[in-house]
Order: structure tokens, then C-alpha cells, then sequence
């Protein structure tokens, strides 16, 4: 593994998916990256030495599962073990689950919130101070168009993203006046695995087929009519950490296909 000297990103959630392009942008701006996902070393292993051999950067993966603190704090102290501090921290990492709320199961509320937003308020809490010292840093949170907006059976993951936008705004206040800036992208639409899983669980609720799910549910909100890609949301994410970015804080940006326009 190449250890450089320069900026080090995690990005929760960046075996694939969206995390994952992100991971490959950031380490394109020269940054060292780990990665992290709950599946095997070896099945991500070919990825972490492509980053590593196309962009002559340090990569690491870590399978620290982020649904319990200790997860998180395994995965912060892990960076700055390896890296020596963590500069840039994406908050990535998500699932989703779709049902009424009638039948909504605790533990999947449960699991939702603990992942979608209390894992981004431990890593948070674990970067914050040193970045302050530094007088440098990025936290960008991955909330999505559902941060600003609901969807019906979504209940844990609206609630969620919203709060993730909400707790976004408090720590850009917080950090503001020490080179920290703390955004959050708000995704319409991405093709990823997370939404293919949802199509067949979305087709059962509204008793309709997985085509009409992706016409009629999925882009029928998305004006584009056209999935947003993992690459657009790293261009932005990769944005908010250079230097033309420092005075946006405190903001939610969707990247949306102008779902959030309606
Ligand atoms: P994905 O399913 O492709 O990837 C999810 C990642 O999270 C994987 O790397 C997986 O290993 C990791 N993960 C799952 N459980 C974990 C755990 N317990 N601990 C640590 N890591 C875990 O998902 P995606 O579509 O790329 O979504 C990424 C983020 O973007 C999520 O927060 C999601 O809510 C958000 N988002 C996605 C879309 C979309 O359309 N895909 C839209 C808006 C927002």
C-alpha cells in the first residue's frame, strides 16, 4: 500500500454504489481512501488495488459494521492508524426498506435509523475535533431527495434522510469558523443495487409490476426520466472538497433530475 502525505477521505458504505464512485473521485483528487461495506476482503479486494493502481494512492478497506458505535469507532481509529488522520469523512452508508407503517417491522425501523443516521453522528463526533484543530475539513453526508421530500412506505428512511439534513445544518454551524465545512447531497434516482432491491418490495406493496415500479413510481418523480449516475454524485461530492468550496455550508444540494423542483 502506497502511505502518502496528503489528504485522507473515508466514505462509509463505498464497497459499491454510490460510495464507491465516490471513492474513486476523491482518490482521482489525490486523496488516500478507505473504503468500507460489510462484504468479504477478497470480494473487494481487486477493487481496493484498482484504486490504488489507477490513481497511485493509498486504499484500504475496512468491514467494520456501522449499525453499532463500536463499528464506527473501529473504522475512524483504523483511519488515522493507517493514514494519520481523516481529512475529508463521507457519510455514506444506507438501506432502505418499503412497507405501510401499519406493518412497518421494529427492527427494520430500528436497523435504519442506526445506519442511515446515528452511524453518521458517531463518525462525526469521532473526526470533528481533529479537523478543527487542523483548521481543516470536510464531512459530507449522503442524504437524498428524501431528505427534503416523502414518498409513501419509506417512513424510517424519510425520517432518516431528513434528520441526517437537519443534523448536517447544526454541524456546519458548529464547525464553521474552523475551515470545516458539513453539506449534505440529496440524491433523486441513482441506479445502484440499493434501488434495484427495493423494485420487487415497492411492486409488492402497490400490487403492481417491477416494469410499472420503475416507470410509473421511480422516474415518474424525476423529470429527466432518467436515473442519475454514481459518477454525477462523486463530481459533486469531489467539489466539496476543494477549495472553490470552502463558503458552502450548511447546505442540502440535490442532484435530483428536478424531482425536488415539483
Ligand atoms: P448500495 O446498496 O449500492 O451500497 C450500500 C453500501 O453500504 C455498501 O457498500 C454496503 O456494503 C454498505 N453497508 C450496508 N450495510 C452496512 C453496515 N451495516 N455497515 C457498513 N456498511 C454497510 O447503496 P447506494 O444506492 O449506493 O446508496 C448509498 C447511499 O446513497 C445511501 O445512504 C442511500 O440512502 C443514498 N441514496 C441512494 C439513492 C439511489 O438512488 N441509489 C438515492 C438517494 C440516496
Amino acid at each position: 500500500m502506497t502511505v502518502t502525505k496528503t489528504r485522507t477521505a473515508v466514505v462509509t458504505g463505498s464497497s459499491s454504489g454510490i460510495g464507491l464512485g465516490i471513492a474513486r473521485g476523491l482518490a482521482g483528487a489525490g486523496m488516500n481512501v478507505v473504503l468500507n461495506g460489510i462484504e468479504p476482503e477478497d470480494q473487494i479486494e481487486p477493487i481496493r488495488k484498482a484504486i490504488e493502481a489507477d490513481f497511485g494512492v493509498g486504499a484500504r478497506y475496512d468491514r467494520a459494521n456501522l449499525m453499532a458505535p463500536e463499528g464506527v469507532a473501529e473504522l475512524i481509529d483504523g483511519a488515522v492508524e493507517a493514514f494519520g488522520a481523516v481529512d475529508v469523512l463521507v457519510n455514506n452508508a444506507g438501506i432502505q426498506f418499503v412497507s405501510p407503517v401499519e406493518d412497518f417491522p421494529d427492527e427494520k425501523w430500528q436497523a435504519i435509523i442506526n445506519l442511515n443516521l446515528s452511524a453518521a453522528f458517531y463518525a462525526t463526533k469521532a473526526v470533528v475535533a481533529g479537523m478543527k484543530a487542523r483548521g481543516w475539513g470536510r464531512i459530507i453526508n449522503i442524504a437524498s431527495a428524501h431528505g427534503l421530500v416523502a414518498s409513501p412506505y419509506k417512513s424510517a428512511y424519510v425520517a432518516a434522510k431528513h434528520g441526517i439534513v437537519g443534523f448536517t445544518k447544526t454541524i456546519a454551524l458548529e464547525t464553521a469558523e474552523h475551515g470545516v465545512t458539513v453539506n449534505a447531497i440529496c440524491p433523486g434516482y441513482v441506479w445502484t443495487p440499493l434501488v434495484e432491491k427495493q423494485i420487487p418490495d415497492t411492486a409488492k406493496a402497490r400490487g403492481i409490476s417491477e416494469e410499472a415500479v420503475i416507470r410509473d413510481v421511480l422516474l415518474a418523480s424525476q423529470p429527466t426520466k432518467k436515473f442519475a449516475t454514481v459518477e454525477e454524485i462523486a463530481a459533486l461530492a469531489v467539489f466539496l472538497t476543494s477549495d472553490g468550496a470552502a463558503s458552502i455550508t450548511g447546505t442540502a444540494l440535490p442532484v435530483d433530475g428536478g424531482w425536488t423542483a415539483h
